[in-house]
């Protein structure tokens, strides 16, 4: 890919300069663009899959019903669910993918949680309703465009409701050329916790959970 070809970008979450950065893999460039003031990276948009494409790997994502990935999802609930929502508690799994194993388990623990995947669930009211939660649980790093997407699902959180979101934080990557984390075709946004929580704050959120390596909370403020 010829470098010139890359457009320049602002950062979705803090607006400041990027650079641009090669990461090749398998010898191949891979070039992502860095904010140079919150840490926040973003795959160039020349290597993003179709979506097409992106839908037929997420139909070959693990997220299925088998006891290890209920462990996975159980820490999440343990660490951000449990301590914040009272069983009843209304919450938008955004993003829930084919399986929406999150949503069942959720439910299954006396809570009322509903689905949105612009792929497998599309159901488009839920713009129009509000929660006492969103999660997004292993959805932000697949986003093309995550300020639209957190500022909408902050929109429909009520007072002091809460946004919750489970990907893996940059803090968390000794070496980014090294880091299985970004050889996922599909994962092209990654996230500082401070990025994220400046951006949070901006839309009148407040992190009340940070848990390395991958679990955050914020809470919006009540007006
Ligand atoms: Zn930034």
């Amino acid at each position: 890919m010829d470098v010139q070809a890359l457009i320049p970008l602002h950062c979705p979450l803090c607006a400041q300069e990027m650079e641009l950065l090669n990461f090749p893999i398998r010898g191949r460039d891979r070039w992502y663009h860095r904010c140079r003031s919150c840490g926040f990276i973003y795959l160039a948009p020349a290597h993003h899959l179709s979506a097409e494409a992106e839908k037929e790997r997420y139909l070959q994502h693990q997220n299925s019903n088998d006891n290890g990935y209920r462990d996975y999802l159980g820490t999440f609930i343990e660490a951000a669910v449990i301590p914040h929502l009272k069983p009843g508690a209304e919450i938008l799994d955004f993003g829930s993918g084919p399986v929406p194993a999150l949503t069942s388990l959720l439910n299954s623990q006396g809570f009322s949680c509903h689905t949105f995947d612009p792929y497998f669930s599309p159901a488009p009211a839920w713009q129009s309703r509000s929660y006492d939660a969103v999660i997004l649980h292993e959805v932000a790093e697949h986003l093309a465009d995550p300020a639209a997407v957190f500022t909408a699902a902050g929109a429909c959180i009520r007072n002091g409701g809460f946004f919750m979101i489970r990907t893996r934080f940059l803090e968390s990557c000794a070496d980014f050329a090294s880091w299985w984390y970004r050889m996922d075709a599909t994962h092209i946004s990654f996230y500082t916790e401070i990025g994220l929580r400046q951006f949070m704050a901006s839309q009148g959120f407040s992190q009340i959970l940070f848990r390395t390596p991958d679990i955050a909370v914020f809470q919006k403020k009540a007006h």
